[in-house]
């Protein structure tokens, strides 16, 4: 009886080591991994993609042009290699000596350019001088006409897309590398300029809406054809896809790119969103809808997905997210307009193993979800749960966990005082820490508010949104706390969603109630539309 005991305990403690965290999946290599420079550069074409690595475009594989004419400021020589030609859209490099020109004709294109070396500037007709140097990322948009300057021997890699005039800004757009937090860096007509960050694993593209291209600041990830040719892309690479591409993105380790992408976008779930933020002092527009432990029955989850069908067309605009009951997670994930979030309700810090109850971060990166919520006031002992409350360190422990495994967090926060400065006086150094700013948000909720039907005035919630932002600018830096993204929760509805958005540090709403109903649709619409 006794060794019998003794080998059922045996058999169960090596279950449970079974049961740890698996050994994780090697990353999904491509079937086909292009070699030479120059394969690699000429697989470009209408539905296939582009890539050159840095060697493509080193100084000595450009074509000198010649001196330049028209210069009024030494002798400025330039030379230039083209890449690719994708509808209304070229992508190449270019390279010029110290000099200066007049550039009188306004441009028939709007050109981006990211800066490999060097100095350079350019000026508008009234004289307005703006420099950029290395690791700058320049837009000249269509219409611009001033003169040019090399300050010092420059290289670039640049995109160019023509098209009518749309009676954009003329105005050069410059953003520095510290600027490159996730969002658009600039955006008119059909173009964009973007910061994206994208996180390990897979994303399948079908009949991309746009044209894209795409320069690598850092990570690795592989892009696959649709005929298994696939190349490997890292830090310094140049990749074009065009405009109907379908194909695979494997991300490796995360990969931030700046991107300018032609077209009119589409929500596709097949088109790789960009994890997004803010630029030029914006913030993406973010809804959440928090079910809590509703419904009782799986057969209503279809009626409830079916309540975000109408936010479609605002989610190129605004991030939406959902977070069903742990036990529907799975049912719903795939059941929403595509471009929709799902994320959980809490999760733990651990991973999987002997955690009873628990949910970890690996099982819901296998479901394929890349955000969760955690520190409900529900969680925290508001409600009268007879749990234990968690704790703002609990709170500051998971956090850090979330984002070291390459998750998106929203941190919820609230009244009593308690919550709302510990809350967030638990996770400054991670906030300080945090490189990508765009992967926390803060969800403020007033306990009072919850549920109760009786919202915060939107004044009563810009002051508190506001003076949350002070003290992140105050205790972490003034970047985190512009580009924090901070969510009103409390009796959310159609109803008060537009004065609310019209206020400027409310960047979007966590909605409980009001998320189980049709008019979630209109509180999207309406922080999308406002924050335009
Ligand atoms: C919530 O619980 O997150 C919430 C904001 O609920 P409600 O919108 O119902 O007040």
């Amino acid at each position: 009886m006794h060794t019998l005991a003794a080998a059922a305990l045996l058999v169960t403690t090596n279950a449970l080591q079974l049961w740890k965290k698996p050994v994780a999946a090697p990353p999904s290599a491509p079937a086909i991994a292009a070699v030479d420079d120059h394969r690699r550069a000429v697989i470009g074409g209408h539905n296939w993609l582009t890539h050159a690595p840095p060697s493509y475009f080193a100084r000595d594989k450009l074509t000198v042009k010649g001196p330049r004419a028209n210069t009024d400021v030494g002798a400025p020589v330039d030379a230039t290699r083209p890449l690719v030609k994708l509808g209304d859209v070229a992508v190449g490099s270019w390279s010029c000596s110290e000099g200066g020109w007049l550039s009188p004709a306004p441009r028939t294109s709007t050109e981006w350019f990211i800066m490999l070396e060097g100095e350079g500037s350019v000026d508008e007709e009234d004289g307005t001088r703006h420099r950029f140097a290395a690791g700058d990322v320049v837009v000249l948009p269509r219409g611009w006409s001033g003169r040019w300057d090399v300050q010092k021997d420059l290289h670039k890699v640049w995109a160019v897309h023509t098209h009518a005039d749309d009676g954009r800004s003329t105005s050069p757009v410059i953003a520095t590398p510290s600027q490159m937090s996730d969002g658009d860096i600039y955006k008119a007509g059909d173009t964009a300029v973007r910061v994206w960050t994208r996180q390990p694993g897979p994303v399948e593209v079908r009949d991309k809406a746009t044209t894209e291209s795409i320069y690598v600041l850092s990570g690795e990830m592989f892009v696959t054809n649709a005929d298994g040719s696939a190349v490997r892309c890292v830090a310094g690479d140049t990749v074009a896809l065009p405009r109907g591409w379908t194909g695979r993105y494997d991300v490796a380790s995360a990969v931030k790119a700046v991107s300018v992408v032609v077209g009119k976008e589409t929500t596709s779930a097949a088109a790789p969103a960009p994890s997004v933020s803010h630029a030029g002092g914006k913030r993406r527009p973010i809804v959440g809808g928090n079910w809590k432990c509703n419904p009782a029955t799986a057969s209503s989850l279809d009626e409830l997905c079916r309540n975000f069908d109408g936010v479609a067309p605002y989610l190129e605009k605004c991030d939406v997210y959902v977070c069903p009951s742990n036990l529907h997670v799975a049912l719903v994930k795939d059941n929403f307009t595509p471009g929709v979030h799902v994320a959980p309700q809490n999760c733990n810090f651990k991973g999987c193993g002997a955690y009873t109850g628990e949910m970890s971060v690996d099982q819901i990166q296998d479901l394929g979800l890349g955000w969760v919520l955690i520190g409900h006031s529900e969680r925290r002992g508001e409600f009268g749960l007879p749990t234990p409350a968690e704790s703002n360190q609990l709170m500051a422990t998971k956090l850090q966990y979330i984002l070291d495994q390459g998750l998106n967090c929203v941190f919820c926060i609230g009244e009593p005082l308690s919550i709302r400065q510990k809350g967030i006086q638990a996770i400054v150094p991670i906030l300080k820490a945090l490189e990508d700013k765009s992967r926390v948000v803060i969800a403020y909720e007033p306990v009072w508010a919850i549920g109760t039907g009786v919202a915060a005035t939107p004044e009563q919630a810009q002051e508190t949104h506001k003076g949350i932002r002070d003290w992140i600018a105050a205790n972490v830096d003034r970047a985190t706390a512009d580009a924090i993204r901070i969510q009103y929760g409390g009796s959310a509805n159609a109803g008060n969603a537009p004065e609310l958005s019209s206020f400027p540090d409310i960047d979007g709403f966590l909605v409980g109630g009001a998320s189980l109903k049709p008019e979630i649709s209109d509180i999207v619409k309406a922080i999308a539309e406002a924050k335009v």
